[in-house]
């Protein structure tokens, strides 16, 4: 459950929706008061002109313009990475990572990719999180609360003040799918006016909840799915991933292929390296046959040990490139190694620390958030 609010996020669609059907207002009113907040952040609900009189007494006792804020942003020395540490309306503190990129510099067939700079938002779904994976610190912290669906788009809307964001990936704090309904309603508010994001560029990233996989696939065709697999045999997700006891290899497989059946998408599975752990060459081949009926691309993810909190080593860069050549050689799928971005602010995978710049503790929280950046 969302923690209880005094008066609700203006992007909690659910809740908007409910109260102007209440009094007969039109829903269409709804983009365009989004799009002056977005505008105007500091606006009074006065301030909007030309709504339906009712709106206003009805805005003013039960919505906030934004019921999160900014309370520190740091960037990375590089300039590319930027995290955003938002203070919610109970108190707790979440993070949402921007990374960009400037894919002229890169090449696809030959040529400069284009679109230029773009940027990507990493968003979280949930303050802490029950899936206890053991190379991540979030897993440690346990689950604390769901956010709204309108502190998953504030996310967002913090964001839009600080960098065009023209992709959004869910691989932040928490596992998207464990709060269903507030991410689907996050993803629709994203998808609409005035966000107008495609479903192409959004990203819901989980470790494999299998009876919300399809059903997501229903309610938001059309999203990029990346599963966080991690192993390629039960036995070793369970030792990394405590909770993919409730989610048994073979049923994963099978709801991914009745997914990509019904979607017609590859999806994107996440490989996190661990040193002795599933890093070996048998890994990579277990892998590949996992693998072999799918469309898939596998990424994998260098692992970044956190503290001494890890029993995790990182693996050597020879053994990834090994890995890869097995998965991309022998088994012909398509494997990239994730490019390690903004280490230097604790932005990267598994080390995202929801810290105030002066280190104090934060409700007594460590919070650190695995960044499953796909
Ligand atoms: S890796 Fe993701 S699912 Fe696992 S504990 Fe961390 S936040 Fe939760």
């Amino acid at each position: 459950m969302a923690a209880k609010r005094s008066s609700g996020s203006i992007f909690d669609a659910p809740d908007l929706r409910r109260e102007f059907e209440k009094v007969d207002i039109s829903l269409n009113f709804i983009p365009f008061i989004w799009k002056y907040v977005i505008k105007n952040p500091n606006c009074k609900w006065d301030d909007i002109p030309n709504l339906p009189s009712a709106a206003y007494p009805l805005l003013h006792s039960k919505f906030r313009t934004l019921s999160s804020s900014l309370h520190s942003v740091v960037e990375s020395n590089d300039g590319v990475t930027t995290k955003l540490l938002i203070r919610l309306q109970n108190g707790a503190f979440v993070e949402a990572v921007i990374m960009r990129y400037d894919t002229r510099l890169g090449k696809y067939g030959g040529k400069p990719r284009p679109g230029g700079l773009r940027s990507t938002l990493c968003v979280s779904s949930q303050v802490g999180c029950k899936m206890g994976c053991k190379f991540c610190a979030t897993g440690s912290m346990g689950f604390k609360n769901n956010l709204s669906s309108g502190e998953i788009v504030e996310q967002l809307v913090h964001a839009s003040y600080l960098s065009q964001i023209r992709n959004v990936v869910f691989m932040g704090m928490g596992e998207p799918l464990n709060n269903y309904a507030a991410l689907v309603e996050a993803i629709h508010v994203m998808l609409g006016p005035p966000f107008q994001l495609s479903p192409k560029k959004i990203t819901v990233s989980t470790v494999g909840v299998i009876h919300a996989i399809n059903k997501l696939q229903k309610d938001v065709p059309g999203l990029n799915l990346a599963v966080s697999l991690h192993a390629p045999v039960q036995d070793i997700r369970c030792h990394i991933m405590p909770a993919a006891r409730a989610f048994p290899l073979e049923k994963l497989m099978d709801a991914l292929q009745v997914y990509q059946k019904n979607s017609q998408q590859k999806i994107f599975i996440e490989y996190i390296m661990l040193d002795g752990v599933n890093d070996e060459e048998q890994h990579a081949h277990q892998l590949g046959k996992l693998l072999e009926n799918f469309e898939v691309v596998v990424n994998l993810i260098p692992f970044n040990p956190i503290g001494n909190l890890s029993e995790f080593r990182s693996s050597s860069e020879e053994k990834v490139s090994r890995f890869q050549i097995i998965l991309r050689g022998v088994h012909n799928i398509r494997t990239t190694v994730r490019k390690q971005m903004g280490q230097d602010i604790s932005g990267a995978c598994g080390q995202l620390v929801v810290n105030l710049p002066d280190n104090s503790s934060i409700n007594g929280l460590t919070d650190i958030e695995d960044l499953h950046l796909r």
